[in-house]
């Protein structure tokens, strides 16, 4: 038998595949010396009592499947939140949540809205999904404009924080837009919202067209073990739950969800690490300005900042060679910024001090 070519095997493709963009990660670099601040990933480990329960768990239970609702994980984030179980999804990370919002809130036949500068995934979902969606330009300021969201459309998605800007918008704005759109889901992406900003939780009562997605991946320092949440009305939360078990019915694993429940439970661990992350940005922030850069007041775990003389792009390569990794895209309004993950203060000196040579 003739192997065939491998080009021509891509004809097999469903040709929804060939006009896929997918989203390409920070690099996952590993080893002796390197300062990883690339992903937004916590520096510090996640909660004592996440180890010690995976250590328990990890026994002959494993052969049976996992609660498909993890009600042990719901009912953490419930007692957490003080909200119903009913209110919450759960997923494999919140980048498949996000999925599971896709294909079940956001509606094809008008325009998905969100800022021109923001997370990529959103416009690699679109693409499979066959999402049609409008970017929304930031302001001069890379801020988000609440009167832009105005238009007709088929859901508005943005993350608060917003990535990789670090800026906030106000509970009123983001009332103003769920309330202006009462026809379609406003999805507020919470991400970095345990660094210092305001929930939009609060709203869920007055505005039930609000869906809040959350992870774990960087406050609670559990990227590796892939777990995310919703928590909107019960009527739209119904939605994603019929979605998904039509899709995988057991998304996350026996340990994530004990994990996950287990550190939910441990406030004080949480509490300690987000503000020392809060703490160790402010201090990097003003490291930068003192050495001459641009800094976007960030309430997240990330800086996003430029040089008025060396590029972004320099410094990103020049820093790599020190095994320090950051953050650059090459995308058009932030070619000229740096994306850099807070990390511990000393992995944070080691890098501001590369950054002042490259830029001496
Ligand atoms: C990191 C990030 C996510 C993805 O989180 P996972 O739970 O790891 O999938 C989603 N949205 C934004 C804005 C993020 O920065």
């Amino acid at each position: 038998m003739k192997s065939q070519k491998h080009t021509s095997l891509t004809g097999l493709w469903n040709p929804v595949v060939e006009g896929l963009a997918p989203y390409t990660p920070g690099e996952q670099v590993e080893g002796e010396g390197v300062v990883k601040l690339n992903t937004n990933e916590n520096p510090y480990p996640p909660s004592p009592h996440v180890i010690d329960i995976i250590g328990k768990r990890a026994d002959e239970t494993l052969r049976l499947y996992p609660d498909p609702e993890a009600k042990e994980l719901k009912s953490a984030l419930a007692d957490f939140h003080e909200i119903d179980a009913s209110q919450i999804f759960v997923g494999n990370g919140s980048d498949e949540v996000l999925g599971m919002i896709f294909s079940a809130l956001f509606h094809r036949s008008s325009p998905l809205l969100f800022p021109d500068v923001t997370y990529g995934f959103y416009r690699v979902f679109c693409r499979l999904f066959g999402q049609p969606c409008r970017e929304l330009p930031l302001t001069e300021g890379l801020e988000l404009n609440p009167a832009d969201y105005l238009a007709s459309n088929g859901g508005i998605l943005f993350p608060n924080p917003n990535a990789p800007t670090g800026l906030m918008l106000s509970l009123d704005q983001i009332r103003f837009i769920a309330d202006k759109n009462s026809e379609s889901v406003l999805v507020v992406d919470e991400a970095y919202i345990d660094f210092g900003g305001e929930t939009a939780m609060v709203l869920l009562k007055r505005c039930q067209n609000l869906v809040i997605v959350r992870t774990f991946s960087k406050s609670r320092a559990l990227a590796g073990l892939r777990i995310g949440y919703a928590v909107a009305h019960p009527v739209l939360i119904d939605a994603l739950a019929r979605v998904k078990n039509c899709f995988n019915p057991y998304p996350l694993d026996r340990l994530a969800i004990a994990a996950a429940a287990a550190s939910v439970k441990d406030r004080a661990y949480f509490n300690k690490t987000r503000r020392q992350i809060m703490c160790t940005r402010e201090r990097t922030a003003r490291k930068l300005k003192e050495i001459g850069f641009h800094v976007v007041p960030s309430c997240a775990n990330f800086v996003l900042a430029s040089h008025p003389v060396v590029s972004a792009e320099k410094i990103k390569n020049e820093l790599q060679k020190k095994q320090i990794w950051i953050r650059h895209f090459k995308a058009p309004r932030i070619e000229n910024y740096v994306r850099i993950t807070i990390g511990t203060d000393r992995e944070m000196d080691i890098c501001v001090n590369e950054i002042q040579k490259i830029v001496d």
